[in-house]
């Protein structure tokens, strides 16, 4: 698999590397460890990571964990394990806050150079002074500080001596910048907070802006690729290289952010959705995170071609979440055993097959992949099938079971229904209906036709099995107005059925998938399955109007 499709950063680094401007290149996907990965980070990590490849270049996986007090080992252990799962190796793995030593002698270089000063200003008087894009910001009182006096209030300030918020340090670039990215921007604030990785050692925290560009530049990174937010960041990351004078020179590149329909996707609202307890947990299978799509069923395959598919444009787009199925269909489609399970179960009761006997007919697994070979299915007088397939009083059209009607029944005989048992409030409880011997399946019976095929499984042998059928946690329409997401979520989009399922799954692993007739593809639940019960989500259902 090393599907490669073109796009303008792929030209970029084709160019560069005809030109002899890098002999190598080097990429890296720079997660904050403030949450788990999702599927926009998916686009990223495939890019970065395939762009290295395909080359014969390096990518590192670098944790961009800057901010003490939103960062957790929790988090950077899963990041770990998502880009592993989705078929990525890292050349080398490395924390941002390896380099505070660095980028602390860098900032001294700048105070050195004049180019950064200690600001008292608190960070209100800053977004105040810093005007707006009608308006040119104010230069703070605290500017003109001489550069013996900013090395020392700096250093006081590492040591500990202020408190969070007291203090920041400042480049000095140009107050008046129509980029409001340059008008001073903080390179340095106080958080006195332990950090997951250097613990209490530091009190001060470089800012994204100063970190991203010199973690970039010590690890030679040659395209540092991020999304379009960061586009007017550019010239500020440009300039910290320029000034702090690192060796190697890393250039920053634009793509579009992936978009879904019906999905938020922002690191800070999917805690949100953990935190108030909407979801179960970062894994919830309605999640968009890496985590969750896994425990829903996704492949990594069908994650890394849905990727590769929407492609990387530097115009904003909004993509169908039928993609994302579409890719998941195609992957499973040769792969899923296909067997039979019941969501609502109904009783029937074949009245002239003899009590007691049991068969065993033979059931492809899959039809579009012959080498998967047959199992055998057990069939007796009692069955159960699906309660949306039989009516009392059908419509016209409806070509399933119904009084007086014959149906095929799947892998097995025809079946036609001549009797329904109600309970006292008058709900079908169980139908009775008489099979046909001669109509066996797979004897080539041509005597007369059926319109209608339905599942079905023995009840004796049937497996109970929890059915966890999932909607879009968010409405739709929700990207484009105003409201708040909370108040999108759809309180559908979980329904949990007790059905059953054929007992050739007796022996079904976490993480099994599988395409149930007619229902969809399925998998293992590998956090609520237990040795008694068997717990499926389902992926995906079968049919989808979207065509690539
Ligand atoms: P979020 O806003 O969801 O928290 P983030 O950009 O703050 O995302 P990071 O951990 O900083 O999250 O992201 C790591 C990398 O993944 C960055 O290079 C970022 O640009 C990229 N990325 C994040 N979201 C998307 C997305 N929706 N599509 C493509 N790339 C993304
Ligand atoms: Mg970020
Ligand atoms: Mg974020």
């Amino acid at each position: 698999d090393n599907n490669t499709s073109s796009n303008f950063i792929r030209n970029i680094v084709i160019e560069d590397l005809e030109s002899g401007k890098h002999k190598e290149i080097i990429t890296r996907f720079p997660p904050e460890p403030n949450g788990y990965l999702h599927i926009g980070h998916a686009k990223s990590i495939t890019l970065n990571f395939e762009l290295a490849r395909e080359f014969k270049g390096k990518t590192n996986l670098r944790f961009d964990d800057t901010n003490p007090l939103k960062e957790d080992v929790e988090y950077v252990e899963s990041i770990k394990e998502d880009v592993q799962w989705l078929g990525f190796k890292w050349d080398n793995l490395h924390f941002a806050s390896d380099y505070f030593e660095y980028m602390y002698e860098k900032a001294i270089l700048l105070i050195q150079k004049g180019k950064a000063y200690v600001d008292d200003l608190s960070s209100e008087e800053i977004r105040e002074y810093r005007g707006s894009l009608t308006q040119p910001g104010k230069e703070s009182p605290y500017r003109n500080r001489s550069v013996k006096e900013n090395l020392e209030l700096f250093e006081a300030m590492a040591k500990g001596e202020y408190q969070d918020g007291s203090k920041v340090l400042r480049a000095k670039i140009d107050m008046t910048s129509p980029n409001m990215n340059m008008r001073d921007p903080v390179l340095y604030r106080i958080a006195h907070a332990s950090h997951h990785n250097t613990g209490d050692k530091w009190c001060i925290y470089p800012m994204y802006d100063f970190a991203h560009p010199l973690g970039d530049a010590i690890e030679g990174v040659t395209h540092s690729v991020c999304t379009l937010e960061f586009e007017d960041h550019r010239p500020l990351y440009n300039w910290v290289i320029e000034e702090c004078e690192t060796e190697n020179v890393p250039r920053q590149y634009e793509f579009a952010r992936l978009n879904l329909t019906n999905t938020v996707m922002s690191k800070r609202k999917l805690k949100q959705l953990v935190d108030e307890g909407i979801v179960d947990s970062w894994d919830d299978p309605r999640m968009p995170t890496i985590s969750g799509l896994r425990r829903k069923g996704y492949t990594p395959e069908a994650i890394r071609n849905f990727c590769r598919e929407i492609g990387v444009a530097r115009n904003y787009s909004m993509v169908d979440m039928q993609m994302l199925e579409h890719f998941i269909r195609d992957d499973l489609k040769q792969k899923a055993l296909r067997t039979m399970a019941i969501l609502k179960p109904l009783k029937v009761v074949i009245t002239n097959y003899p009590e007691g006997q049991i068969e065993y007919l033979p059931a492809e697994n899959n039809p579009e992949n012959p080498e998967m070979g047959e199992r055998r299915i057990p069939f007796s007088r009692e069955i159960y099938i699906e309660q949306e397939d039989f009516m009392e009083n059908p419509p016209k059209k409806y070509f399933r079971l119904f009084p007086g009607n014959e149906v095929r029944l799947k892998h097995a005989y025809f079946i036609q229904c001549n009797e329904v048992i109600k309970d006292d409030e008058g709900n079908v409880v169980e139908i009775r209906c008489t099979y046909d011997p001669e109509t066996k399946s797979g004897t080539g019976f041509t005597g007369r036709k059926v319109k209608g095929t339905i599942h079905w499984v023995e009840a004796s042998q049937a497996m109970p099995a929890e059915m966890r059928l999932y909607e879009p946690l968010i409405l739709d329409e929700d990207q484009k107005e105003e409201r708040h997401f909370l108040e999108n979520i759809n309180p559908n989009s979980l329904e949990v059925l007790q059905g059953l399922v054929e007992p050739t799954m007796a022996d079904a692993k976490l993480h099994d998938k599988f395409q149930f007739f007619r229902h969809g593809y399925f998998n293992v639940d590998p956090k609520y399955t237990t040795k008694d019960k068997l717990v499926f989500n389902r992926i995906v259902s079968l049919k989808s109007s979207f065509k690539l």
